[in-house]
């Protein structure tokens, strides 16, 4: 079952060409994400990864997405300008076959949170500090379905039953039905 939810979309939009892999974004996403915050930075602790391929002169940054708990069976594999570039190279997930958008020290999966924070940040911090304005943000209002849980309608059901009584709900529902019927 779903209901209709306004909700916040917050996206950053990567103009892949304005970006000449500073890695200002790393860092400061780094230092954001440090505790005590600020106290230290290190690209390996980044929720963005600038993807530097030398050889074909790219450098494309990449927002840490969900985690995979297993390397998939089907990868990915980008042609741009007409050059190939590498199996999985722009892939978002932290997985077990790669380093990337793992916390150095204990393996634990990063994730962007878009810089959730209270009080909340003004723009994303990557995209403050990103000067070449490779990184936009955008926030937009949308009407999205909201799934609910299979189980809360069995416990609002449950409740409603030992309030009204099994018999007084299915009366309630045989009305209802009526009523739209007619
Ligand atoms: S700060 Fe901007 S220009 Fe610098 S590496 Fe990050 S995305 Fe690229
Ligand atoms: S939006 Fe925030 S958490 Fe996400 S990559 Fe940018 S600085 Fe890091």
């Amino acid at each position: 079952m779903a209901e209709k939810k306004k909700k916040i979309i917050k996206t950053i939009k990567v103009d892949v060409d304005k970006c000449n892999g500073c890695r200002a974004c790393e860092l400061v996403c780094s230092a954001f994400h440090a505790t005590p915050k600020y106290s230290s930075n290190n690209p390996a602790r980044s929720r963005i990864r600038v993807i530097h391929e030398p050889l074909r002169d790219v450098y494309v940054p990449v927002y840490a997405g969900e985690y995979a708990k297993a390397e998939c069976m089907g990868r990915d594999k980008y042609m741009i300008d007409g050059k190939e570039y590498d199996e999985c190279a722009f892939c978002r997930a932290s997985c077990p076959s790669r380093d990337i958008f793992k916390e150095p020290d204990s393996g634990l999966p990063l994730k962007c949170d878009m810089c959730e924070d209270d009080p909340p940040q003004k723009e994303p911090l990557c995209v403050q500090w990103c000067l070449n304005d490779a990184l936009i943000y955008e926030e937009r209002e949308e009407e999205v379905e909201e799934e609910v849980k299979q189980e809360d309608v069995e416990i609002g059901l449950e409740s409603m039953i030992d309030k009204y009584g099994l018999e007084k709900i299915m009366d309630t529902v045989n009305r209802l039905s009526l009523a739209k019927k007619a």
